[in-house]
């Protein structure tokens, strides 16, 4: 039975084709993804937007299913045909019974560092080497790859110098396709659709993109390295589960040569650069509580969620073409409150038990959203100017805590102040946050001669 509330915003999946639709309803095709605008007065039916046309019309609730989030799951693989340190005959014993194209890849246990591609071909399993060269990986020495991801997708296509193309992964027990499950929530997008522009920033991990994807502007992240595209793939998984106005939207992934994560396109870049470009004579107090206000928001819905960010920080809100502010980059975001590998924390940002003891909270994130405010209302400078890290995290450690930023207003320097307390469970929730500031923008935009929800004063020559 299909569910008969659906929110405007809620997206779908085609169940089927509608290719010959009556006046007023939306055509469409399998697979296709379509957002719920408003419900109609005609009994199981919704006015829909197509996501890729941009069309809208009115569909039938049971042509089309909700779209799910995937699950957050560790057997979920981009390589679920990669076995690991196993043997030649080992390998042999799996890929029976026999099937042309039936291939696995493991690691060579002669040559650590290198991978074995076993393919079965008339009834035999032929083992190839594939050489890692000047941080390439080749089996012939005239194709050369960025991961293994791509080999097999080009030996899935092309034959080249092998035996067969590569037909059926063996999968490796205890893995999911990440690409099958992808594609059966609907969060797979189509490659031909995409188009790349410029590069508008650099990951730690890769690049970030400018494009398009049927006609909506989107960013394209792009991960080359397989092993941190795998990483990546559980924050995607993350991100499926998570919708707000204030969070950077995803729209699906592209599975190609890595992994490229499509999310919104946030035109005005990070936070900290809009902030350091305009400046005060041009971003008005009012904007810079808005800011304020909007990241306050996102963090109260992860809060509800029970989800702890980590790496809250300017350069992880990113700014709309509306001036709205959205929390990004949930690569660190865990259900859990405990990290076990030794992931490089951002000192500056991080509240002192945390750091110390590695305990991550929701009111370790509100400590982070102290320091966000600052950045704000500093216009994006770099915290705790001039002391080292060193510094930092001794002399916060023993009560030490920043100046207001020029010209910040004293109500919202105090709400810096409840952030840093140094017993998190002292710090306000987000919740009791959002209710403080909104007061303060309430006591702020009384006030005449300024705003524009684009930040821009009146008047300014802008
Ligand atoms: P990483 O987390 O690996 O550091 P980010 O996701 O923060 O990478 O992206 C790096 C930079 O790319 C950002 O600071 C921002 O300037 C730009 N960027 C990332 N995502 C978007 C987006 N959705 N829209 C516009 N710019 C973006």
């Amino acid at each position: 039975m299909a569910k008969m509330n659906w929110a405007a915003g809620t997206q779908c999946v085609a169940k089927g084709d509608h290719r010959k639709p009556k006046p007023g309803e939306l055509a469409y095709h399998k697979g296709d993804i379509l957002t719920i605008v408003d419900m109609n007065t005609r009994r199981g039916f919704y006015e829909a937007r197509h996501n890729t046309t941009g069309e809208e019309g009115l569909i039938s609730s049971t042509n089309v299913r909700e779209r799910e989030a995937l699950r957050v799951d560790p057997s979920l693989s981009l390589m679920p045909w990669f076995h690991g340190k196993i043997s030649g005959p080992e390998a042999v014993g799996k890929l029976q019974p026999a099937e042309d194209g039936l291939f696995l890849v493991r690691e060579s246990i002669r040559h650590p560092g290198d991978y074995v591609l076993c393919i079965s071909v008339s009834g035999d399993v032929i083992h190839y080497r594939v050489i890692f060269q000047d941080n390439k990986l080749t089996i012939d020495h005239t194709q050369y790859f960025y991961n293994l991801i791509d080999m097999i997708e080009f030996y899935s296509k092309n034959k080249g110098s092998i035996a067969t193309t590569l037909v059926k992964p063996k999968q490796k027990q205890g893995t999911k396709s990440a690409e099958l499950e992808l594609s059966k929530t609907g969060w797979l997008l189509d490659i031909t659709k995409l188009t790349l522009g410029e590069n508008i920033g650099e990951g730690e991990f890769g690049a970030v993109y400018e494009g398009e994807y049927m006609g909506q502007r989107v960013a394209v992240k792009t991960i080359k390295c397989d092993v941190t595209a795998q990483a990546f793939l559980q924050e995607t998984a993350v991100m499926t589960k998570l919708q707000h106005k204030n969070l950077v939207r995803l729209l699906g992934v592209i599975l190609h040569k890595g992994l490229h994560i499509v999310t919104e396109l946030m035109i005005k870049g990070n936070l900290v650069n809009f902030l350091r470009t305009r400046g005060r004579s041009v971003v008005s107090s009012v904007q810079l509580l808005r800011f304020a206000l909007d990241v306050c928001e996102g963090m109260e819905y992860l809060e509800s969620k029970k989800l702890v960010h980590r790496d809250l920080a300017a350069r992880n809100i990113l700014v709309s073409d509306d001036s709205v502010a959205k929390v990004s980059d949930f690569g660190l975001t865990k259900m859990d409150t405990k990290v076990s590998d030794n992931v490089k924390l951002p000192i500056k940002w991080t509240a002192p038990e945390a750091l110390r003891k590695e305990k991550f909270s929701t009111k370790s994130d509100v400590w982070s959203y102290g320091v966000l405010l600052w950045e704000i209302f500093s216009y994006g400078r770099l915290p705790y100017p001039k002391m080292s890290l060193k510094e930092v995290k001794e002399r916060v450690e023993g009560g030490y805590r920043m100046e207001a930023p020029e010209d910040c207003p004293p109500g919202v320097y105090s709400l810096m102040t409840m952030c840093w307390e140094q017993e998190p469970r002292k710090r306000p929730a987000f919740h009791k946050l959002r209710e403080k500031l909104e007061r303060e923008m309430g006591e702020h935009s009384s006030s005449p001669g300024s705003e524009r929800r684009d930040g821009i004063r009146s008047g300014s020559g802008c």
